[in-house]
């Protein structure tokens, strides 16, 4: 059986990147809307479960197909 590989899409965030819940994605916290800390004002923050790339590949074993 052959390995292919495949680019398995992170659920988790869009293209690497999900809002930030600390501001709710605005980029500013209250009191007085102050930088975000987590997200340094930019209202996402890099997906930590694909380390910011969006998707990673995987191995999987394929039955060989008969056409
Ligand atoms: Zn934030
Ligand atoms: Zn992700």
């Amino acid at each position: 059986m052959p390995a292919k590989q495949v680019w398995k899409k992170c659920t988790f965030c869009n293209s690497g990147r999900k809002m930030c819940f600390a501001c709710g994605g605005s980029g500013k916290v209250s009191p007085g809307w102050q930088k975000c800390y987590d997200c340094n004002g930019f209202g996402s923050v890099l997906c930590t479960n694909c380390g910011g790339s969006g998707g990673w590949r995987e191995s999987t074993w394929v039955e060989e197909e008969e056409d």
